[in-house]
């Protein structure tokens, strides 16, 4: 795990309209979504205006560290993989994410972000892979769910849903169809790790076959949600 609190990171005046703060850069691999197994740099942000009940990331809520924009870069450099992924928190609610997005493909990284579903997705780079949470009934902020983002995904995106029970299973389905999800990026149904048996989702989704990819999340499976992991 790589946190850093990097002197040589902190702002000058002249230099405070580059930087985001941050909670941790770190390589492990992806653990979720299309990229999943690859290694991958994660360049977790600070900060969240969710407070999902399942949140597993509730450390990055507060505190982190001010970096610029070019010390990040250097940090994944360092790292030397091909995969980047912006993460939070939630990634957006700091406006130079965007930003930092370009930077990062500008380099020629393959770059994926992970966001809430609640922030506007529309000025994000289009070479990213939008991984985009829909907040289901369970979660407890439904009603964040910003539906003008939808009709913007396309094939390189995907769609996530944390179901945490069959409510929310029936729920997900439903938007599924309604927003004709499928039709515009894969979507994925991931079992709330700590309410809802993996089997049991797995065994709904065969039942009734919704165009959806079951998901289990990599890096809880072998690190058991260790932060930095
Ligand atoms: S959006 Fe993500 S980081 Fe924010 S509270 Fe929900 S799960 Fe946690």
């Amino acid at each position: 795990m790589t946190i850093v609190s990097d002197a040589a990171a902190a702002p000058d005046a002249a230099s405070a309209a580059d930087r985001l703060r941050i909670t941790e850069i770190f390589l492990s691999l992806q653990g979720e979504a299309r990229d999943a197994g690859w290694p991958t740099v994660f360049v977790r942000l600070t900060g969240c205006p969710l407070r999902c009940q399942y949140c597993d990331t509730a450390y990055a809520f507060h505190g982190g560290d001010w970096w610029q924009v070019d010390a990040i870069l250097a940090e994944v450099a360092r790292h030397g993989v091909r995969h980047v992924c912006v993460t939070g928190g939630e990634p957006l609610a700091q406006k130079r994410c965007l930003g930092l997005l370009r930077r990062l493909c500008d380099a020629g990284y393959d770059v994926s972000l992970e966001t809430s579903g609640a922030v506007d997705i529309a000025g994000v780079d289009p070479r990213v892979c939008r991984v985009l949470d829909i907040k289901t009934p369970g979660s407890g902020e439904a009603a964040r769910n910003l539906w003008p983002n939808l009709p913007l995904l396309t094939a390189r995106d995907q769609v996530k849903f944390v179901i945490c029970d069959r409510a929310d299973f029936d729920w997900a389905r439903a938007v599924v169809a309604e927003h004709r999800l499928h039709e515009a990026c894969e979507v994925l149904f991931s079992p709330s790790a700590a309410q809802l048996p993996a089997r049991e989702l797995a065994d709904w989704i065969v039942a009734e076959k919704p165009p959806v990819r079951f998901q289990l999340q990599l890096h809880k499976l072998l690190w058991n949600d260790e932060p930095g992991r």
